[in-house]
């Protein structure tokens, strides 16, 4: 079993006695035996920070963790079962692909034969093995980055932890990667702990994401779950690309039925019917201010004059390929709309949206909770 527990895990930068910076506020989180956990969020929310001190790389400043039911706080990182992949990789640049890979066996005085049985099984899985004799500096990125995660395998650790491991490499072997890591997580069967910025990484590749924000944690959830019911705005802005709408306006009530219009002085501004689900999450709220959560994806093009239409103006088309995002203007807000690709688009142009309120989102707009 290797379980992983944070319980109100706190990291204060200090510079000297005086307390510079407070990176993680008291997370509590339980990383499941083998499970994938991707700890996602913007930069300087302090995923990283977690990571290592989840590794011993950081002192903790109060709270506990422990791995696999061993409270290892004070343990040193080489006695604490895990094994890190970092962003730079950290190769020895004058030494094979063999050693870099043997070199922690080595120092933890493994005999020759268990290192070479480990370090093949590791290059096998890899597809490293026409590669053992070279050095880093002979490999592309890709290459260097499973020598790397090889260096990590060869430990046979309890956890491994990877942090930002695929954002020196470019687009394509970002994403071939993270099929081979996720396929390596299939075939080891390990508990690892995944540290990314990037929201498709986490939803590509986790089993569960926790998404932090500003040393807190906002949600922790599987992929889909975070994706259609986002616990407040921070989620629902962050997981999803291009991000959430978001539109500021009123709820009210006319003959039984609940509306919502949106905050806007021009003449664009558009009320949309909101169905019996909301009528829970409005409460006594009736003619109060709430934000209603679109994805671009829901919202279909329609005529201008359809019922229910949103009435917008083109900023910008991107046409993607597959689809085209839909720069638009309420004339108060700017959102984004994916829609076909078949249709092109002036700016300046006046096109109608139909949002599917099935799945929209109403939130409370001083807390920012998901009323759902
Ligand atoms: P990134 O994706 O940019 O690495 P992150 O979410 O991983 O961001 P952390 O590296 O955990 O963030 O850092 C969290 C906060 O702690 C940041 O504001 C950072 O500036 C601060 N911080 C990190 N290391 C130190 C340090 N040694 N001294 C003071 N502050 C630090």
């Amino acid at each position: 079993m290797a379980k992983v527990n944070l319980t109100n895990l706190v990291k204060e930068y200090r510079d000297g006695k005086r307390t510079v910076f407070r990176a993680v506020k008291g997370i509590d989180l339980e990383i499941r035996d083998r499970e994938f956990m991707v700890l996602v969020g913007p930069s300087g929310c302090g995923k990283s920070t977690s990571l290592r001190m989840i590794a011993g790389l950081e002192d903790i400043t109060a709270g506990s963790i422990s791995i696999a039911e061993r409270v290892v706080n004070d343990v040193l990182p080489k006695n604490r079962d895990i094994a890190m992949v970092f962003q730079n990789y950290a190769l020895y640049p004058h030494m094979s692909v063999y050693d870099n890979m043997a070199f922690g066996l080595k120092l933890m005085k493994y005999s020759k034969a268990e290192i070479d049985e480990r370090v093949r099984y590791a290059a096998g899985i890899l597809g490293l093995e026409s590669l053992l004799e070279r050095k880093p500096k002979q490999l592309s990125g890709g290459q260097r980055q499973r020598v790397a995660v090889g260096r990590a395998i060869v430990r046979k650790p309890k956890v491994f932890l990877f942090d930002e491991p695929l954002s020196n490499l470019d687009a394509k072997m970002r994403v071939q990667m993270r099929t081979e890591i996720s396929k390596l997580h299939t075939r080891l069967n390990t508990t690892m702990i995944y540290v990314t910025h990037d929201q498709v990484e986490a939803m590509t590749m986790g089993d569960r994401i926790c998404v932090m924000k500003d040393g807190h944690i906002m949600q922790v959830a599987e992929p889909l779950e975070l994706y259609n019911r986002p616990a407040n705005m921070f989620v629902g802005g962050f997981i999803g690309s291009p991000p959430m709408n978001f539109f500021r306006g009123a709820v009210h009530q006319h003959a039984g039925a609940l509306f919502f219009t949106e905050r806007n002085d021009s003449e664009n501004a558009f009320t949309v019917g909101l169905d019996a689900r909301f009528r829970e999450q409005v409460g006594q709220g009736i003619g109060g201010e709430f934000v209603l959560g679109l994805r671009p994806e829901d919202l279909r093009l329609a005529g201008v004059d359809e019922e229910s239409a949103i009435r917008a103006r083109v900023e910008v088309s991107e046409p993607m390929g597959a689809e085209t995002y839909l720069h638009l203007d309420t004339g108060g807000h700017a959102f984004v709309a994916r829609v076909g690709c078949s249709q092109r688009f002036q700016s300046g142009e006046i096109v109608g949206l139909v949002p599917d309120m099935g799945k929209a989102h109403l939130f409370d707009p001083m807390t920012e909770a998901n009323l759902a």
